[in-house]
């Protein structure tokens, strides 16, 4: 499954009580024979199913996952006879016992069900949108909601066939995993359509899709090729089909096996709750992650959707043909899925410079795994909603992040071979995270099973210290390890913590006189170690492959590291700039030194990445942490560090320009506006803006965004109508996100209330109603307004979140909060609600916010004095 960076999304959390929801092993499937009648009258289907079992002890009872399931006939087949079942349900577990009066034998048996489900609202199991007005079913059955659509053994490691099939209205399509193998007239009206049997596939991976959808149609390496959506959209799946074949030509040579599942579709959906899921042969999206004009879309969109197709379709070996066996182990999936779609991508579009991506995405992790609250990778989860809570960061990115720093160890080629011996040797099969890991080991005559355990069973990242002394042609090392916290409270405070940790050493990249990295493993806390050649400082994160934060200790060290800086590789100035942040958040840097490092780094730096990692944090500190008495000096301050970079990009792209220098034009311009409200960049952005509007070539794909965000900004009621408008009108997914988005950042208060009242509004589907609500809350200044709206609407709003989203919200709408004022408030609402609030997300809020205050405790009189400073240099340059 693709997760959304959504303000919900991120917070995920952790678990009530443990229940033993597991089903017994007495009777396993082997296949399913499933026909599914969708009314769109009564929003209603039923299902008539044969689930072919093993019966391994005798007994007189099977128990399966079923939910909101009405049983009307359940009939057990064994040994030649029939007998007729009673039905128990047990709602709490979600599951049904069917229990007949004479035992059964071990061996084969049927179970012949007639049942009847409902299309409910929730985006779950097998669940009612609405396209263009009319009704059409989707499907979302990760983690546990198959049993919504048809009673099954819905757990990963319980592998079956499928034979499926739908009897559906006159004009409507159906959709699954096998191939369409016939479609033929009846019953009464309708047709029936039947798909071929599946391989062998967990039931999380099932496919249902039933609706008004049309289909551009390809082919790669004699495998058929569909991207379906609604009619009026189908047009942009165009460049979706470009994608696939690159990926699909990437994962076949990188498995070394061929696409094993005959066909492949891709559905776009109007309403999806993820950002898209990989049911074997055919994925269902959100449209946004899908479909896109290539004409108007932004680069940055262009590589959302191409890394979504390709986290997916990598999901086609890694997770649909080997699969994990429980969902202990669905890090190893979606980190997988995250870290080869990035390798997929990159081999399709070097240009977009993918390298210095992965090692921004790498640190990404760092900003939840440097709480107290966070949790390990591989954790235990028995119920739904402890299953649930492990698609998260830690899942997604952290596993993705120790995936590359294990690729850099034993390199790129050990790796994938590894990977493909594991492919081989457990295709259609389950595993645990001890397969993988000997896969690796082997491959690699390393100890990999030691590093990944150490990050895949501990809580945290490591900081660790690096020393080191030029010996004639040697440089002597001191490594020392530590966990990391954010709280200044907390550092040193875990001093048993060890991970296992190659520590790689380049020199830097215009005095190459090494090959390749020199790595040392770091195991205990303190290790020496010699490395070849003269190295003063060396650099103790080779290309940003490893997951830990570095510290130079001695003043002498940093200043070599700083006066080399702009010689570094791109990677290396983007992660000495994020270990340095990480550091001022501890007290162990002053606010004024890494203030300075980005103020001698940015007159030169050009790489979008790097760029980005400062004035995140530049946009950060004028949101929360500055005084409002020292706002205007700050954002002075970085208008006038950044002006001249934005003069000489200008609004206009320059011939013969890369990917990453047109969108680093966006992100020098959006921070100008944004954070240093430079007034120039806000008039011209009003007035592209404006044209855009009326000419969709009046502004690049890459700067539309830019220009429109920053246009809200001061934006009037008539601009906000005209967004308004094209939002709700046009039929180009990614332009009505663009809208969407810009929508949440008008300022004035009366277009913001009206923005806060939208959020209710049936004109923000459910799956956006986070999303928009999140974006509102993140514009500058909205903190207050959209937390009163939460406190006010709060039920309102839940009702629009999908069930399992419930208990995040809260902590969600906190996450940001950095003031005592609002801590208190936020407590007392917290304390006043009667939604069972995400435990582990309310602590994450809380110490978010407590770090915050923190930070401001800390640094506060540092940045004052730091900007009294500048305000005198910035009066001289005036005068
Ligand atoms: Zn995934």
């Amino acid at each position: 499954m693709k997760k959304l960076t959504l303000a919900l999304a991120i917070l995920v959390l952790l678990p009530g009580l443990a229940q033993a929801q597991r089903l017994p092993r007495t009777v396993v499937p082997n296949h399913y024979e499933l026909m599914l009648t969708p009314d769109f009258k009564t929003d209603t289907f039923t299902g008539e199913e044969v689930i072919h079992v093993s019966v391994t002890e005798a007994t007189s009872q099977i128990t399966l996952n079923a939910a909101e399931i009405a049983f009307q006939k359940v009939v057990v087949e064994s040994q030649g006879q029939e007998q007729k079942a009673e039905v128990a349900l047990d709602e709490k577990a979600e599951q049904a016992t069917f229990k007949v009066a004479k035992r059964l034998s071990p061996g084969p048996a049927k179970i012949r069900i007639s049942y009847q489900g409902k299309l409910n609202g929730d985006l779950r199991g097998f669940y009612l949108g609405n396209s263009n007005g009319q009704k059409y079913a989707g499907s979302q059955m990760e983690a546990s909601d198959s049993r919504r659509a048809f009673p099954g053994f819905d757990e990963p490691w319980m592998k079956s066939t499928f034979d499926i099939s739908f009897v559906v209205d006159e004009g409507l399509s159906a959709f699954s995993n096998g191939p369409q193998i016939s479609d033929t007239k009846g019953p009464k009206g309708k047709h029936t359509v039947r798909f071929g049997t599946t391989p062998k596939m967990s039931t999380y991976l099932v496919a249902l899709t039933v609706g008004n959808f049309e289909c551009l149609k390809d082919e790669f390496d004699g495998i058929p090729l569909r991207v379906c959506a609604a009619p009026d959209k189908v047009q942009y799946g165009k460049y979706a089909l470009e994608a696939t074949k690159a990926a699909l030509g990437y994962f076949n040579k990188y498995f070394e096996y061929k696409y094993p599942f005959g066909k492949l579709d891709q559905i776009a959906i109007a309403d999806f709750g993820a950002g898209a899921m990989e049911n074997t042969g055919a994925i269902i999206y959100r449209e946004t992650a899908l479909l896109l004009d290539p004409g108007t879309a932004s680069t940055n969109q262009q590589r959302r959707v191409a890394n979504v197709i390709a986290h997916e379709i990598g999901h086609m070996w890694f997770g649909d043909l080997v699969t994990m066996r429980w969902w202990e182990d669905i890090w190893l999936n979606e980190g997988f899925a995250t870290f080869i779609a990035s390798k997929s991508v990159e081999s399709w579009k070097p240009e977009w410079n993918v390298g210095v991506q992965e090692a921004a995405a790498s640190g990404q992790p760092i900003g939840i795994d440097s709480l107290k609250a966070t949790r390990q990778i591989r954790q235990q989860a028995t119920t739904p909603m402890e299953i649930d809570s492990l698609f998260d960061g830690i899942a997604y990115g952290k596993t993705a992040a120790v995936l590359r720093m294990v690729e850099s160890y034993i390199g790129e080629d050990t790796m994938r071979k590894g990977i493909a011996q594991y492919m081989k040797d457990h295709a259609y099969g389950n595993t645990v995270a001890a397969d993988f890991f000997d896969a690796l080991s082997n491959a690699s005559g390393k100890d990999v099973a030691a590093v990944m355990r150490s990050y895949v069973e501990q809580f945290g990242v490591p900081l660790i210290d690096v020393q080191a002394v030029c010996q004639g042609k040697t440089t002597e090392i001191t490594l020392k390890q530590q966990r990391f916290f954010a709280d200044p409270r907390l550092l040193g405070s875990a001093p048993d913590q060890v991970w296992t940790v190659p520590v790689c050493f380049g020199d830097e990249k215009s005095n190459r006189e090494l090959p390749g990295p020199q790595c040392v493993l770091l195991s205990s806390t303190e290790k020496k170690a010699t490395i070849e050649g003269c190295q003063d400082v060396a650099f103790g994160n080779w290309d940003g492959r490893g997951y830990y934060l570095t510290n130079y200790p001695t003043e002498a060290q940093r200043k070599k590291l700083r006066a080399g800086i702009a010689k570094r590789d791109a990677t290396e100035r983007l992660v000495l700039l994020r270990d340095e942040w990480y550091l001022v958040r501890t007290g162990r840097r002053a606010i004024s030194d890494y203030l300075a490092l980005v103020a001698a780094v940015a007159p030169a730096e050009r790489e979008l990445r790097v760029v980005e990692e400062y004035t995140e944090r530049l946009d950060y500190l004028a949101e929360e942490i500055v005084t409002p008495g020292d706002l205007p000096t700050f954002r002075s301050w970085v208008g006038k560090l950044l002006k001249p970079v934005g003069d000489e990009l200008g609004w206009q792209p320059k011939a013969g320009e890369t990917v990453p220098q047109m969108e680093l034009r966006a992100t020098v311009l959006g921070t100008l506006g944004g954070v240093a409200e430079d007034a120039d960049t806000l008039a011209r952005a009003g007035e592209l803006a404006r044209k855009y509007l009326d000419d969709r070539s009046a502004l690049h794909p890459t700067l539309a965004g830019v220009a429109v965000n920053l246009a809200a900004k001061e934006g009037d009621a008539a601009l906000y109508e005209r967004y308004f408008k094209t939002y709700l009108e046009t039929k180009v997914p990614e332009e009505s996100r663009t809208f969407m988005e810009a929508l949440a950042r008008f300022e004035k208060p009366e277009l913001r209330a009206r923005s806060l009242d939208l959020v209710l509004s049936p004109d923000i589907r459910n799956q956006d109603t986070a999303r928009f609500l999140g974006g509102i809350g993140n514009s500058s200044g909205a903190q207050e307004v959209t937390w009163k709206f939460v406190q006010d609407k709060y039920k309102d709003i839940l009702a629009r979140l999908p069930k399992d989203n419930h208990g995040a919200l809260l902590p969600a709408a906190g996450a940001g909060f950095c003031d005592e004022k609002l801590r208190d408030e936020f407590e007392k609402f917290a304390a006043s609600v009667d939604t069972v609030l995400r435990p582990r997300a309310m602590a994450l809020t809380r110490e978010r916010i407590g770090n915050c205050l923190e930070l401001k405790k800390l640094q506060g009189v540092e940045l004052a004095q730091f900007l009294a400073k500048q305000k005198t240099g910035l009066a001289q340059a005036s005068k």
